[in-house]
């Protein structure tokens, strides 16, 4: 048998380690997908879907002007939200419960697409880009950031998260992020388990944050001091009959990142009808939140001395909150 050496010269050998480097850097990032931290390892780009429910086709359910995110965000534009279908995590309560999964009725992007969209709300006068569960789209999502970037998208982008990201997927998005939205939920592994499937959420979590607010460093805003323009902004949404675990959350948000980013409590919790009428689903999550519960939290939460906070009001609980969905 011939020896490699005696049929490959020296520029075919360069070529083939070339051709071979090429091809390891080209591994499709869809499949398999480790993309989360589920790393269910589904052939997404051959049409097979793992527990985000998506295959690599990126669907957007709805894009619009938003005006009920923080006031710091989007300034008197509004947020061009693009809510993605889809989710990594699907929390069995969730608002957003009707594009967790494919509807049907969503349309399918590819990057220069989602960058033009991303173009398209700035014109209509967006004052950021509001990404809402991306991660499963997130090689594709980051490319667009960057043709719309490259285009002259000069409004930031919002990455608005479960919290629940991986640390090598959040790299993608190094230099294109401006502000990052993510959820705080649960603190206890019972109750992540419960909710949401996830043991782990709480450690994961906090490892995905601290990357997150790698990138973005604390909280910058425009001249006039009210409009944000990079930084961390990190939401909770009080459950009913979570009182505690709320409160260690806030305990680890304060003493981890403490002014240098924003804590933004939320109250909109809504029992939605899939939990109300799934008879397996925990009876605290069938009720609404207790507005004493809530203020108590929000008490807890200045009592930490934490400035840079945002605190709904309990008027915000209710399905008013949830903007109307493809379904
Ligand atoms: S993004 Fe979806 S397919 Fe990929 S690891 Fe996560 S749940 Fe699985």
């Amino acid at each position: 048998m011939l020896k490699p050496s005696a049929v490959l010269d020296n520029s075919t050998m360069k070529e083939s380690i070339m051709s071979l480097m090429e091809n390891l850097m080209q591994t499709d990032p869809y499949s398999p997908c480790t993309l989360c931290p589920r790393r269910c390892g589904a052939d997404r780009s051959h049409g097979i879907t793992g527990f985000c429910g998506m295959t690599d086709e990126v669907i957007v359910n709805t894009s619009m002007i938003h005006r009920g995110e923080e006031p710091v965000l989007g300034g008197k534009g509004g947020c061009g939200a693009v809510f993605f279908e889809g989710c990594s995590l699907k929390c069995i309560f969730c608002q957003n419960h009707k594009i967790t999964k494919r509807t049907g009725k969503g349309t399918s992007y590819d990057d220069e697409g989602l960058a033009e969209l991303f173009l398209e709300l700035a014109s209509k006068g967006a004052g950021a880009i509001d990404l809402v569960t991306a991660t499963h789209y997130a090689p594709t999502v980051s490319k667009a950031i960057r043709l719309a970037k490259d285009k002259g998208l000069g409004i930031p982008v919002i990455y608005n998260c479960s919290g629940y990201e991986s640390v090598s997927t959040l790299k993608l998005f190094d230099g294109l992020v401006d502000i990052y939205l993510p959820d705080l939920k649960y603190y206890s592994s019972k109750v992540s388990s419960k909710y949401a499937n996830a043991p782990d959420y709480f450690p994961v979590s906090c490892l995905a944050l601290d990357e997150m607010f790698r990138q973005t460093g604390k909280i910058k805003t425009d001249a006039s001091g009210t409009v944000m323009m990079k930084g961390m902004i990190v939401r909770h949404m009080m459950l009913p009959g979570n009182l505690f675990d709320s409160k260690h959350i806030l305990d680890y948000l304060v003493s981890r990142f403490g002014d240098d980013i924003f804590i933004s409590l939320m109250s909109q919790y809504t029992p939605m009808p899939h939990i109300l009428e799934n008879e397996s689903a925990p009876d605290e999550l069938k009720r609404p939140l207790s507005e004493e519960n809530y203020g108590r939290l929000a008490d807890y939460l200045a009592e930490l001395g934490q400035t840079n906070a945002f605190v709904q009001e309990m008027s915000s609980s209710g399905s008013l909150m949830i903007p109307d969905f493809k379904s």
